[in-house]
């Protein structure tokens, strides 16, 4: 603890990120497209998945550093991630598993499975899944989404999630490319998946899991408002990779929620910050100490710039005085700027 004064309240439970894309930090850095994406589906396909296939052992690894960093200094100590790097797939979820360790974040993987590399492409990718899993790793079984897969790969998702005592972490009904394929997973999905997004999900969908709400991402792919107090399902907060900072995006899910409600309770969006700490129990044993008085729902949906002091995770200091003690900052940031020009050159030279 630090030699300032410190109440019971002004220390709480680690955050979880329930759903994050760590390769994506490094995004921001690089140049955007040469013309303006015009929807989500073009937004895809001159962003991301750019940016996924240029993705190296090295981008990959620095991009997580800087998340990681980024997560512990907003008082998150967990993160859920889904990862893709279709160039790069073998070991990919070491290299992220190793860099969180390193900055002292707790992180569940998951590699996500597609096609649309092609049958080799969905084949290797959950071999990923089964290697990590096998050499003990926390993960969950990544799919991108039905829509880029068939329906064996879907299968073969759900079996070596079944298989391996996990579940699959899979983006569902986000944008209107993914309209109706959240029905092909009926029948395969269970307790322990993650059904991420769900804007067009019909509200008495049957599908098992947590859905994982994504509000910022949502409106900034302009797909529309999930409203996810329509559905039975559980309800967890994710960033979908726009950093880690769990209250700045309750604060935000919590704006959302009024703009189409103004009755919608700020408890109701805790509630969901509360559901992402119970998919990863142990994050409630690491323990954060913030700049201020902790308040409830309501006090923190209008509180900016809440920030801890001191965290420890699963017993270890990892952050004190404001500042990540395991890994120099300075050098995580200057080490991820180069890995950013790399990767900017890698995407202009692939057109
Ligand atoms: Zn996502």
């Amino acid at each position: 603890m630090s030699e300032s004064s410190v109440t019971a309240a002004d220390v709480t439970e680690g955050f979880v990120c329930a759903h994050h894309h760590l390769y994506s930090t490094l995004a921001r850095q690089v140049p955007g497209p040469v013309s303006t994406p015009r929807d989500f589906a073009e937004i895809l396909r001159s962003v991301w998945w750019r940016l996924d296939t240029a993705l190296d052992a090295e981008m990959i690894r620095w991009s997580a550093m800087l998340g990681a960093v980024e997560a512990l200094s907003a008082g998150t100590t967990t993160l859920i991630d889904h990862h893709e790097s279709p160039n790069c797939i073998e070991g990919s979820l070491d290299v992220i598993a190793d860099a969180c360790a390193e900055v002292g974040v707790r992180v569940v993987c998951s590699y996500g499975v597609t096609d649309r590399h092609g049958a080799d492409g969905a084949r290797r990718g959950l071999e990923e899944n089964r290697r990590f899993l096998a050499a003990g790793g926390r993960a969950l079984v990544g799919v991108h989404a039905a829509f880029t897969c068939n329906d064996d790969t879907l299968a073969a998702a759900a079996e070596l999630a079944r298989d391996a005592n996990t579940g699959v972490h899979i983006h569902v009904s986000e944008g209107p490319a993914d309209d109706e394929h959240w029905s092909r997973l009926r029948g395969l999905t269970a307790p322990e998946w993650l059904l991420v997004h769900g804007v067009r999900l019909p509200d008495n969908h049957g599908l098992q899991g947590t859905i994982v709400h994504n509000p910022r991402s949502n409106m900034n792919n302009g797909v529309g408002y999930a409203r996810p107090v329509r559905f039975a399902s559980p309800v967890a907060l994710g960033s979908d990779g726009i950093g880690a900072d769990v209250l700045d995006d309750f604060r935000v899910a919590y704006a959302r929620a009024r703009e189409d409600d103004v009755t919608f309770d700020a408890v109701t969006a805790w509630q969901w910050v509360e559901r992402a700490r119970d998919l990863v129990p142990e994050s409630r044993t690491d323990r954060v100490e913030w700049s201020r008085p902790m308040g409830g729902a309501w006090d923190l949906a209008f509180t900016t710039g809440v920030t801890p002091w001191h965290i420890t995770v699963d017993g270890e200091v990892v952050f004190a005085n404001g500042m990540p003690t395991k890994v120099d900052v300075n050098e995580v940031r200057a080490r991820a700027a180069e890995q950013a020009e790399r990767l900017a050159r890698a995407m202009a030279s692939s057109g």
